[in-house]
């Protein structure tokens, strides 16, 4: 004979079903499936619009009240016994890069649906409403910049500006709604920004460390800024055969010397910071001409906010140091400052790690997320579960279905612990 746990957060997190939850990744897999296992659902494409029907069927299903707000996010909601109390939220996204896989975001999104469901079978009141929401365009692959949902609905981008944004067809945002909202067409309306009480959002790691430790859950501390920068590095150009060096102005020497003066400078003990130069353009790219511009793109990250603006502000004067006789100019296109995840939420979440028996680990998230968002208007934290040597934005993106019942199962407790404050 099993015992039910008196704890009302631990007998919701018993009810979570892992073949169920195994399940539901493989119906949503099917929208957008590529030929090779993996997932292409672009945001507000007509996959992404049958994963949502797909979500409100289920929401109807088990008599779960269905919403949407005006830049379409979704909101599956299970009502408190309090009718003024605000919900406590829990999701991530169901859109996926062109080359994706079936768990970066749909993780999040069935965690929390397996959760509702566990809490309504396990017949727990919760004094507030708690939701499992799907957020608009998280990738930001087909529409830039991504994050669209989330950002919207926590006031940090207007909806004017969100919707005008056109895919490289010429399509906006704007255009595509009608299509989502009627992929939905039994969710209520309502409007954006709702008070929140607290946000949790499960995911995979999207990196190694769980995996290599082998360890089910990970305790988010928070998730790391980021600075861009352009780098354009200026010449003369002039025949290769002809010239002496002393009269070159190589622009991709200089630009070769900055480069490794920034990785020099970058490189922590600890490998903590994240450096990469992604794009790199030689013109005139002829191969007997001296090169007389270069282009390149610096991506820095940084889960603590002093070290970032340290390493970033030092970019300039590194790349002035190393330019010899050629110009430089550095110019930083994008910031985002790191956020950190107050520590009751964290506690919440490794107190239901602990209390289920999961080992943990704690550690920062070095991808963005829609926590970030949500952390600007409520308490937010998030659960990492493994994947499969960290790949994820790939086809082979993997998760074990233990380790996905895990994470469900914490999130579980911990949204009923929540709901209950
Ligand atoms: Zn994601």
């Amino acid at each position: 004979m099993t015992t039910t746990p008196t704890d009302p957060g631990l007998a919701a997190a018993a009810r979570v079903d892992e073949a169920r939850l195994r399940g539901r990744h493989e119906a949503m897999a099917r929208h957008g499936a590529r030929p090779d296992g993996g997932v292409n659902r672009q945001a507000f494409s007509a996959e992404d619009a049958a994963a949502r029907s797909e979500l409100a069927a289920w929401a109807a299903e088990f008599g779960f009240e269905l919403y949407i707000d005006p830049i379409t996010n979704l909101y599956v909601r299970r009502p408190g016994t309090d009718p003024d109390a605000a919900p406590v939220m829990s999701g991530s996204h169901l859109d996926s890069q062109p080359m994706g896989g079936r768990y970066d975001g749909a993780y999040g999104v069935l965690a929390a649906f397996e959760a509702l469901q566990a809490i309504a079978e396990a017949a727990i009141a919760t004094r507030r409403p708690i939701e499992a929401v799907a957020w608009a365009n998280e990738e930001g692959s087909r529409f830039q910049p991504g994050m669209t949902g989330s950002f919207v609905f926590a006031g940090l981008t207007p909806l004017d500006q969100a919707i005008a944004v056109r895919d490289p067809e010429g399509v906006a945002i704007a255009d595509t709604l009608a299509a989502m909202r009627a992929a939905t067409p039994a969710a209520i309306d309502r409007p954006l920004g709702i008070p929140v009480a607290a946000y949790v959002e499960a995911h995979i790691e999207q990196g190694p460390r769980l995996e290599a430790a082998a360890v089910p859950i990970g305790v988010v501390t928070g998730i790391q800024g980021a600075r861009w920068f352009a780098v354009e590095v200026s010449g003369d150009a002039a025949h290769a055969g002809t010239t002496p060096r002393a009269q070159r102005r190589d622009a991709l020497q200089a630009a070769v010397r900055m480069v490794a003066a920034l990785e020099a400078l970058t490189t922590d003990p600890a490998d903590v910071v994240r450096f990469t130069i992604g794009r790199f353009e030689v013109s005139p790219g002829s191969p007997n001409t001296v090169p007389e511009r270069v282009l390149f793109t610096i991506d820095l990250r940084h889960p603590e906010a002093d070290r970032l603006n340290r390493f970033g502000d030092a970019i300039e004067g590194v790349c002035r140091e190393q330019a010899g006789p050629c110009g430089v100019t550095v110019t930083e296109t994008q910031t985002s400052m790191p956020v950190v995840f107050p520590d009751a939420m964290r506690e919440t979440i490794r107190q239901a790690a602990a209390a289920l028996g999961f080992a943990y680990l704690v550690l920062p998230s070095g991808a963005g997320h829609d926590a970030k968002a949500l952390a600007a208007v409520a308490p937010a934290a998030m659960i990492f579960i493994p994947c499969e040597k960290g790949i994820s934005h790939n086809p082979a993106e993997n998760a074990k279905p233990a380790d996905l019942a895990a994470g469900a199962r914490v999130l579980a407790k911990t949204l009923v612990d929540l709901a209950n404050r």
